[in-house]
């Protein structure tokens, strides 16, 4: 279905009456949610299979709940992406930033380099540094640390979010530390947060096809769970829309909720599409041809909305993955978060992604803004920054602002199951 069809689709259709179309099946477990209840593995992957005026239901009841539960502003952070080495010895089928050491386009970027892209983001206000790389084989043992140390020292009050639990098993293992000292060791010299990437689809069977030497799901865990024990919070993650089944998604969502009623460490939950083009697992025939971006996106974060409900609360849509049009569709199909403006995003774009690199500050607030939402600044840790007198006065002006650009017939009750 193109994307026009759907924003057509999207139309002030209240949730009573698109319920009312929803089959019997869908309906009755979409009331449950609605009444805080959580589904089980078998109801989740019904509501992750559903297609048609089902998926429309969902779409509608997922935006009740995030505007219920999070309100109607939709939040973003000014950021910058350090993408400081693409070697790499892994070889993750999906994976096209990955380079050789003797390829061409291989490269390492010194810590002046980092630095002055550091001051580059911090002259454009940036508040965070979102900085992962490739598991370069040469790497001496306590290279995460010296860049941290490096960054930390030339601008104190950056937050560094930054290495995937792959690179902090890597980085534990190349220094003979425990998972747990290496990462205190991180926070010691400035580590704020880490990103809950290299989570893929937390199912081992589905790692082997995807890569077979990446960290597998217990090691992922134990360290996820391990930063979280340390006062590092981490973001949450999923890759969808290769070989994996409704019932993976199903699993690695419940995982999910399930680690975060131990930790509570999860800031937020990140579907990222698949972007195949130029990655081995389209090359062998694996994924010829992923399914079509647009419903299939916004079923992935309506059912992440609900089937979380309760325990994350931050949904980021990922204008990177599924560039700037459908990432707005998906602020009401139970977003709350636009994400990061990147500046400099290398990964999804050597993959074949077309939605460019940078989001400028003004472009998101255009964006969120034209779906009748309000824009507005947060930090890594969700702390809302206050608005600029420029974003007040543009920010704030309609009813229809407050309403989330959709009328309703149906109140839909905060959570009433908080996990702590
Ligand atoms: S996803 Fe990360 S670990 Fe895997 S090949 Fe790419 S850079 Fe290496």
């Amino acid at each position: 279905m193109s994307l026009p069809h759907i924003e057509a689709l999207y139309d002030d259709v209240p949730l009573d009456r698109r319920m009312a179309r929803a089959s019997t099946a869908v309906r009755r477990l979409v009331d449950r949610v609605l009444d805080g209840e959580v589904l089980d593995l078998d109801d989740s992957v019904t509501l992750l299979e559903s297609d048609g005026d089902d998926v429309l239901a969902l779409i509608a009841a997922a935006d009740a709940v995030r505007k219920a539960d999070v309100g109607d502003d939709v939040t973003y952070v000014v950021n910058r992406n350090l993408n400081f080495t693409n070697v790499c010895f892994v070889g993750c089928r999906f994976c096209a930033f990955k380079r050789h050491r003797w390829e061409p386009e291989a490269y390492n970027q010194s810590v002046e380099t980092l630095l002055a892209k550091v001051q580059e983001a911090v002259d454009l206000g940036a508040t965070e540094i979102c900085m992962q790389g490739g598991i370069n084989p040469e790497m001496p043992a306590f290279t995460y640390r010296d860049i941290l140390t490096a960054i930390k020292q030339a601008f104190p009050t950056i937050h560094m979010h930054a290495f995937s639990p792959m690179e902090i098993m890597y980085g534990a293992r190349r220094t003979g530390m425990t998972y747990a000292d290496y990462l205190a060791m991180l926070k010691s010299h400035g580590l704020g947060t880490i990103p809950g990437t290299a989570a893929e689809i937390l199912d081992d069977e589905v790692r082997e096809i995807l890569s077979h030497k990446k960290v597998d799901v217990r090691t992922w865990v134990d360290i996820v769970t391990t930063a979280h024990r340390l006062g590092i919070p981490s973001t949450a993650t999923i890759m969808y829309g290769h070989v994996e089944t409704p019932r993976h998604v199903a699993a690695h969502l419940r995982l999910l909720r399930d680690l975060q009623s131990a930790t509570g460490g999860f800031t937020e939950f990140v579907p990222l599409r698949f972007i195949h083009t130029n990655t081995d697992m389209h090359r062998d025939g694996l994924v010829n041809e992923p399914p079509p971006k647009g419903m299939y996106d916004l079923r992935m974060y309506a059912c992440s909305r609900l089937l979380l409900r309760g325990a994350i609360d931050n949904l980021q849509t990922s204008w990177v993955k599924i560039n700037h049009q459908l990432a707005q569709l998906s602020l009401n199909a139970g977003c709350n978060d636009f994400g990061g403006t990147l500046m400099e995003e290398s990964i999804s774009r050597e993959a074949g992604a077309d939605a460019g690199e940078y989001t400028s500050v003004e472009e998101i607030h255009r964006l969120v803004r034209s779906v009748g939402r309000r824009p507005v600044e947060r930090t890594t840790l969700y702390r809302k920054l206050e608005p600029t007198e420029e974003s007040t006065t543009r920010g704030s002006t309609t009813a229809a602002d407050g309403a989330g650009g959709r009328s309703r017939s149906r109140e839909v009750p905060a959570r009433p199951h908080p996990i702590h």
